[in-house]
Formats: structure tokens, sequence, C-alpha cells
């Protein structure tokens, strides 16, 4: 694999949400490396497009709003005296961040 490639693709955060308009971060990465713009990331916000504006040599754009909005990160707390075993929760997450057994 491409080294920039990776360089970039390290700075990306890998949520895979597909908001760039990619199948994921790597090829997000990959489109990036062969002329994409840097500011399609809203995970990745503004502190994301500073940080491949540095790696590249590129101008820092805004982030575009057609991707999306940036949220800060945030963590869901599963409580397991009350969790009943539905698997709401892991059919909702858009990241597959829940495993585990039921109960
Ligand atoms: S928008 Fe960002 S976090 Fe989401 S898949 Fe694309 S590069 Fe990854």
């Amino acid at each position: 694999m491409d080294q920039l490639v990776l360089k970039v693709d390290s700075i990306l955060p890998q949520t895979q949400c597909e908001q760039c308009g990619h199948k994921g971060c790597l090829e997000y990465a990959k489109a990036i490396v062969s002329g994409e713009k840097i500011n399609r990331c809203p995970p990745g916000g503004d502190a994301g497009i500073r940080k491949l504006a540095s790696l590249l040599e590129l101008e820092i754009l805004p982030l575009d709003q057609s991707c999306g909005e940036h949220v800060p990160f945030e963590t869901a707390v599963i409580n397991p005296k009350l969790c009943i075993g539905c698997k709401l929760c892991v059919t909702a997450c858009p990241t597959d961040a829940i495993i585990g057994s039921p109960k």
C-alpha cells in the first residue's frame, strides 16, 4: 500500500461512516491522494482538515457542509443490569461498535 495513503488514512477518524462519499476511510484516503478535496470528513472536522492540509501541503478548507456537520465524539454506555438483550442498540449503531452476547 502507498505510504502516503497510509499516512492520510491514519489521520482519518476510522468511523467508516461513509459521509465523505467513499466506502470507508481508506477509500477516502486513496481518493485524497488522487486529488479529492480534503474537507469531506465531518467526523474529523476542522482539526482533521488542518492535519491533512499540513501533511499534504494544501490549503486549509472549511468543512464541506454537504457531507454533514461535525459533532464531537460521544460514548454510549450500556448498563448490563438494565439490558434486556433486545439488540436494538446493535441495529442502531452506525459503526458496529456494539458487540457482545445477549444480556
Ligand atoms: S467521513 Fe471521515 S470517518 Fe467517515 S468514512 Fe469518510 S473518512 Fe472515514
